[in-house]
């Protein structure tokens, strides 16, 4: 059984109902700010006007390449859309090295050049013209939908020289470098909008779109009156438009410290972007396993873990020593888990200490440390999307959400549930759905729509 001992160390990640109140009240706030011209520069959540403005409609058809930078993966991919809802995508994914993400920016989107010729190369495309979506999962300031200025780099990336720079610029110029590819960038979008575009796409009832993977994120159909910094024409044909929240800067000026633990604190100031994206950072893959390693390793100091073991000061040792080597997905792994048989924990447990069968005991007590920390992601996601479906006018809300954390977490998808069931308004009626491949599928779309309107 899990003790009053660890209950009590886990209690700082325990939300109480006045916190959970309190966090929407101050996320709803920060959003209206946030929209507003004469707050938005004091705001932390920018909203960003994303100059998407048609959803799909289900018919849109064509060949478009897509870009995808800025999870784990780089992807490039070719998205044949073809009416009645539906589309194929052939993708190919390439690493990023570590060193090209926080090397100097014209090397990186060089990079990103040549594996889109590569790809255009084995696909035999090098004849066609090809229109390109380009998913850029970064905050952006957009003056239109292919120009779009990236605001400060997020999650692992730190390359100099393109904060402040048109990002789609720098990558048609990276790919006028080459001169082998006929490809247009067409539009620049955030992960998110792609998230609910693809969403969108399949169910007609889609407003927000979401992402809870290495960063965390989400974007929601806003009615335009309630944009001040979306000029004024672009309001006369639309009465809506795509805001990129940018949600994962919530709590950067303060407003969240009354819920942040030690160990929020020490994730933040050990990370290359220190007191920066303080809502990611207790909500997103990059962060949740890290949480989970110091939490674990204070547990071990205070006796309250491997209680009979004679090597806990070893144990400590590799905990201390080691950053990441508690994975988000070994999170995901623990809380699959069930009693007594505990065989993912245990494995786990073998691969960092050594030890053979570890007790059913602290198996448990290790399981309730992961589920602290991804019950309380889970919650502040549901904080945030219920703050946005209460915006929306729109009686019956669908949320598109992908991300690693979600996808592949076994009980994220209900701990978020719960909590909106308590948060959004008693006379609205919402669903959640998967997003499959926003950021390729979505970013053709954005192309697609884009297109239809010249
Ligand atoms: C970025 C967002 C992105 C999110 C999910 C965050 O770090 O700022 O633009 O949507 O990660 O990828
Ligand atoms: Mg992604």
């Amino acid at each position: 059984m899990v003790d009053v001992e660890l209950r009590e160390l886990m209690q700082p990640f325990v939300l109480s109902d006045y916190q959970v109140q309190e966090v929407y009240t101050r996320f709803c706030t920060e959003i209206a700010k946030g929209l507003r011209r004469s707050t938005n520069t004091q705001a932390v959540t920018k909203c960003y006007p994303t100059y998407v403005q048609d959803l799909p409609t289900g018919d849109e058809i064509g060949k478009y390449m897509a870009l995808d930078l800025g999870g784990t993966n780089f992807r490039v991919l070719l998205v044949t859309l073809k009416g009645h809802h539906d589309a194929t995508v052939e993708s190919q994914i390439y690493a990023v090295p570590k060193d090209l993400m926080v090397g100097p920016g014209v090397e990186l989107f060089d990079h990103i050049a040549e594996c889109l010729a590569k790809f255009v190369e084995k696909h035999n495309m090098q004849d066609a013209y090809l229109p390109l979506g380009f998913t850029f999962s970064f905050p952006c300031v957009q003056v239109g939908l292919k120009e779009a200025m990236l605001t400060r780099w997020t999650k692992g990336f730190s390359c100099p020289g393109v904060e402040g720079e048109d990002v789609g610029l720098m990558l048609h110029e990276a790919i006028q470098r080459r001169g082998d590819a006929d490809i247009a960038v067409v539009a620049i979008l955030n992960d998110t909008t792609g998230t609910l575009m693809s969403c969108a796409h399949r169910n007609p009832d889609c407003r927000v779109g979401v992402i809870v993977g290495t960063g965390c994120n989400a974007c929601y159909v806003e009615h335009v009156d309630n944009v001040e910094l979306l000029e004024t024409e672009f309001k006369s044909d639309h009465k809506q438009v795509i805001i990129n929240v940018e949600w994962g800067a919530f709590g950067d000026n303060g407003q969240l410290d009354f819920v942040r633990t030690e160990h929020d604190r020490e994730v933040d100031s050990k990370s290359i972007n220190c007191s920066q994206q303080l809502f990611e950072k207790m909500t997103s893959g990059m962060y949740m396993g890290e949480l989970v390693r110091l939490t674990l390793l204070r547990a071990l100091e205070r006796n309250t873990i491997f209680k009979l073991s004679t090597k806990r000061a070893e144990f400590a040792i590799v905990l201390r020593t080691n950053t990441n080597i508690f994975e988000t997905k070994h999170i995901s792994e623990v809380e699959d888990d069930s009693f007594p048989e505990f065989s993912n924990t245990r494995r786990i447990i073998k691969q960092l200490f050594g030890v053979e069968k570890a007790a059913v005991e602290d198996c448990q007590k290790l399981k309730y440390i992961c589920e602290c920390v991804s019950k309380r992601a889970a919650t502040l996601v549901a904080i945030g999307i219920s703050g946005l479906i209460n915006r929306i006018n729109d009686r019956k809300v669908v949320v598109g959400i992908d991300g690693s954390v979600y996808r592949y977490h076994p009980h994220f998808d209900a701990y978020i549930r719960e909590v909106m069931h308590k948060l959004v308004k008693s006379d609205k009626e919402f669903d959640i759905m998967l997003s499959e491949d926003g950021s390729g599928r979505g970013a053709a779309l954005v192309a697609a729509v884009a297109s239809k309107i010249k």
